[in-house]
């Protein structure tokens, strides 16, 4: 299990160097929308809660965008529930584990769903451009696109991974948790 902690201040700053895409795109979009579908929160929020990010602060941090949206008092009453769910802290007391790639990839996000993997889920056009302000253009993006052609996504992830932090990663992704510790693991050292 991962002991590290991240706190609600560094959120945005680890998801540019640190989030695959799939994580970085839920991020982007609840900044703008203020607001996620059960399929976001449950992806993204059990990614955060996996990458550390402790209950007290992932309820602020999904308060401070709700919010703006539906209000405090209805994101207490409606959505606060599932966030202390996610953490065990309700109902069956079930500690929820976050996605894997597979399971993530095998999703069938409906309109107005932010969740699933970009590289399986977003149309070309879309998908270049992501990656494109994550930094990767040239050979290395039209390798991406080809192994996603071949549906080969956690592939293309695993490229993107390289291209973006300079190092090859021969274990492959498969888990976004794995992703970004292994890309903390190369920032910290
Ligand atoms: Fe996320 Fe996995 Fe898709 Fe990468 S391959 S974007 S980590 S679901």
């Amino acid at each position: 299990k991962d002991a590290a902690e991240i706190s609600l201040k560094d959120i945005d700053q680890l998801a540019k160097s640190s989030f695959p895409l799939c994580m970085r795109h839920m991020l982007d979009k609840l900044r703008e929308n203020h607001h996620l579908k059960h399929g976001g929160r449950m992806q993204f929020g059990l990614f955060l809660k996996g990458a550390g990010l402790k209950l007290e602060d992932a309820l602020a941090f999904w308060r401070a965008e709700f919010s703006q949206k539906v209000g405090s008092e209805r994101f207490d009453k409606e959505y606060a529930y599932s966030i202390r769910h996610n953490y065990g802290k309700e109902g069956k007391r079930t500690d929820y584990t976050p996605y894997s790639c597979q399971k993530i990839i095998s999703a069938t996000p409906g309109v107005g769903d932010h969740h699933g993997c970009p590289y399986r889920h977003f149309g070309e056009e879309n998908l270049r451009a992501a990656l494109n302000r994550m930094g990767v253009s040239g050979h290395a993006l039209e390798e991406i696109m080809d192994k996603v052609k071949n549906r080969h996504y956690q592939l293309a992830c695993t490229l993107t991974f390289e291209a973006t932090h300079g190092v090859s990663c021969d274990s492959g992704i498969n888990h976004p948790n794995q992703y970004f510790s292994e890309s903390q693991k190369i920032l910290q050292a």
